[in-house]
């Protein structure tokens, strides 16, 4: 039950940031949180993640340490993030090595997402997540100065802030900025999960997380907790063609086996072993949003978080560490203008000081995140355009070779980031933030 006399912070979506921020806040005595989500359950779709050594760190820094351990976080024993594989020989090409020291709890680890998820309730209150609320408004209440949000099912709830992690294609993001919706990018994941017996009598199969690549796709395979392997085909589709394929397919429908298997058929025998294994697939039609140009919405009262506030597409398999980083964030920006011994709730001043913080902290590494990943889109457009010439298999290799390093995603440290963001925003360097809607 909600209690209007705390200062009430409410969370719309309970995915990896919603529930992140709800861990991170659930503490304060004077802060009343409740998570909305439409969900009828919460349910993970059967897909996996990785997180990198940020995700892991955070997750430990808010206490979900269950969610570090072995059984359920599946970590390469060569401490290599991931490992670059040719197509047809299944050589080693290259491998991502960590950049600073990383100790193993936070060496980049893949999960089935169900398993993370899980780890993550377990630390909410369930009587503070509302399941089957699909947000839907906003308006603002000039009596009791609140926020009151209108649920699709016509009910409403009373916030003095909303944090929106709603996702990707975020009802929050489009209702304050209704140019900010996603748009196709043509790339189409293959994903399947299943248990690690299926693959476990073919020769060689890889127990490290890898990655082959191809001229025209590439496959991803790994062990993920509890005795479970994925692998993640891919095709690409030129988006702006009226017939491409998977084009209006729902996102996690089911995919056809066949079709998969006929996307590696020239691959090594390898990789089309583990393909034939594979007893089942959903597909994802990989959309983006642009950047953008401030997260502080609602007149200072609202602010996003995750796939909300950066719509990347998943590039770099790093939203799910950016989502809890932007929940610790988040979290850590309320808790600076409003600490637990406070004794009286923060003023509007003070919540906006603490969304700009937040921005501070996020945007501009997140922005750069966007940034890259929408250079890279174009470049892969360019390279499967019908007009541009086959790739040798020199032009492969270094492709693989000079790929961007990731470290900087994976390895960005928030703290430092929020300790930089602060001292900024004391010093009176931060310019004005803040979109009125309502
Ligand atoms: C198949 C797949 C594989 C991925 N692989 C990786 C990977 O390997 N590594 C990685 O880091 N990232 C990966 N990503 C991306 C990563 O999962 C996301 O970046 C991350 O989950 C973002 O978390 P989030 O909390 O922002 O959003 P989500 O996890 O999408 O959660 C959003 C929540 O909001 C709810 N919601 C939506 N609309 C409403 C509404 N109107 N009202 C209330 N609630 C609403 C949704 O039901 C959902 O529970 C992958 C994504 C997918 C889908």
């Amino acid at each position: 039950m909600a209690d209007s006399s705390k200062f009430q912070i409410a969370i719309v979506g309970a995915g990896i940031a919603g529930l992140g921020a709800a861990i991170a806040l659930k503490n304060h005595p004077a802060i009343d949180v409740q998570v909305y989500e439409k969900a009828l359950e919460l349910r993970e779709i059967g897909a996996s993640i990785a997180l990198g050594p940020n995700g892991m760190r955070t997750l430990e820094r808010l206490g979900v340490n269950n969610a570090l351990e072995d059984e359920v976080a599946f970590r390469n024993k060569s401490r290599h993030p991931m490992i670059y594989r040719h197509w047809q020989t299944n050589e080693i090409v290259s491998t991502d090595s960590h950049a600073g020291e990383v100790e193993y709890r936070h060496l980049t680890s893949r999960f089935y997402r169900a398993h993370l998820q899980e780890a993550l309730a377990k630390h909410v209150d369930p009587s503070r997540i509302h399941l089957s609320k699909a947000f839907q408004s906003v308006t603002s209440d000039a009596t009791t100065g609140k926020l009151l949000i209108t649920f699709t099912d016509g009910t409403t709830a009373t916030a003095d802030i909303i944090l929106g992690s709603d996702g990707i294609h975020s009802p929050v993001r489009t209702f304050f900025v209704p140019t900010s919706g996603t748009a196709w990018t043509g790339w189409v994941a293959f994903r399947s999960v299943f248990p690690y017996s299926h693959v476990a009598h073919i020769k060689d199969v890889p127990d490290e997380a890898n990655h082959f690549w191809g001229p025209d796709r590439t496959l991803f395979v790994s062990k993920l907790g509890r005795d479970l392997f994925t692998v993640v085909g891919s095709y690409q589709a030129d988006p702006g063609a009226p017939d491409a394929p998977w084009k209006d397919s729902a996102w996690d429908s089911k995919g056809d086996v066949n079709v998969l298997r006929g996307f590696y058929k020239d691959w090594s025998p390898l990789t089309r072993q583990i393909i034939d294994a594979v007893p089942h697939t959903n597909v994802y039609p990989n959309s983006a949003a642009r950047v953008l140009d401030t997260w502080v919405l609602g007149g200072g009262r609202v602010t996003l978080a995750g796939d909300a506030a950066h719509a990347h597409g998943g590039a770099f398999a790093a939203g799910g560490s950016l989502a809890l980083d932007d929940a610790w964030a988040f979290a850590a920006s309320i808790l600076h203008v409003f600490p637990e011994n406070a004794t009286r709730k923060p003023t509007d001043t003070e919540i906006l000081t603490a969304l700009r913080i937040y921005e501070k902290t996020r945007k501009p590494h997140t922005d750069r995140v966007m940034s890259v990943v929408h250079e890279n889109n174009k470049k892969k457009l360019a390279r499967y355009s019908q007009d541009s010439p086959p790739e040798s298999d020199e032009q492969l290799r270094a492709r693989i070779k000079n790929r961007d390093d990731p470290s900087w995603i994976h390895e960005h440290d928030v703290q430092a980031a929020f300790a930089r963001a602060v001292a900024e925003e004391t010093a009176g360097q931060v310019g004005a933030g803040g979109q009125a809607r309502l």
